[in-house]
């Protein structure tokens, strides 16, 4: 199990096949202002990747923008919408299909309103990953050894909880609206980036 640094993109070929985790860091919250700084992509085999773009990057990554526009790979994420949008806007591309653990959260574990991914893997898996880092400085000429534990610790467990949400999803009869809400999330973050965040276009008012 090793964390892999890399600038600007990724090496070609270090992903096994199959279904990839991926997480971003950013300036911060608001995408088109606070620009992509880390994404984290794990193929779940043990080893995490971290491309670190620099400032005024012209975000030209044709390795990591094949494996994240690849139909054939399907992408894990712990709140998808947050980090489609971000993909969208600064590498140009549509990160999907698509699978979200928030929302699998939300539609199976309606015991509880805890559905933070530090939560999840510890209720699901018994592991504790801190969160310390979350609003951290992702855009300092360095990151600490503490950020790229934190920022490689949310891709470690996707994968695991991505099969555990599987079986409670099929359990609760509810596989199917989950695909459907995991269908929608590349629409959902392009209404984020075209400035319906706040509103929610469902409802009557
Ligand atoms: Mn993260």
């Amino acid at each position: 199990m090793a964390v892999h640094f890399h600038e600007e993109d990724l090496p070609a070929g270090v992903l096994a096949p199959g279904a990839i985790a991926v997480d971003t860091e950013t300036m911060g919250l608001v995408t088109p202002r606070d620009r992509l700084c880390l994404v984290q992509i794990s193929d779940g085999q043990g080893d995490e990747h971290l491309v670190r773009f620099a400032p005024g990057s012209r975000f030209d990554a044709p390795n990591l923008k094949a494996v994240l526009a690849d139909p054939a790979r399907l992408k894990l994420y712990h709140f998808a919408r947050f980090d489609l949008a971000a993909i969208e806007h600064y590498l140009g591309v549509t990160a999907a299909p698509v699978f979200c653990t928030k929302i699998a959260s939300k539609l199976t574990r309606t015991y509880t309103d805890r559905h933070g991914l530090k939560n999840l893997v510890n209720e699901l898996l018994g592991e504790d990953i801190s969160k310390q880092q979350q609003s951290s400085d992702w855009g300092a000429p360095v990151l600490s050894e503490a950020q790229r534990d934190y920022a490689a610790s949310d891709v470690r467990f996707l994968h695991r909880l991505v099969a555990i949400f599987e079986a409670r999803l099929a359990r609760e009869g509810r596989t199917a609206v989950a695909q459907a809400c995991f269908d929608f999330l590349p629409t959902r973050a392009r209404l984020d980036l075209a400035g319906w965040a706040d509103q929610d276009i469902f409802t009557h008012d």
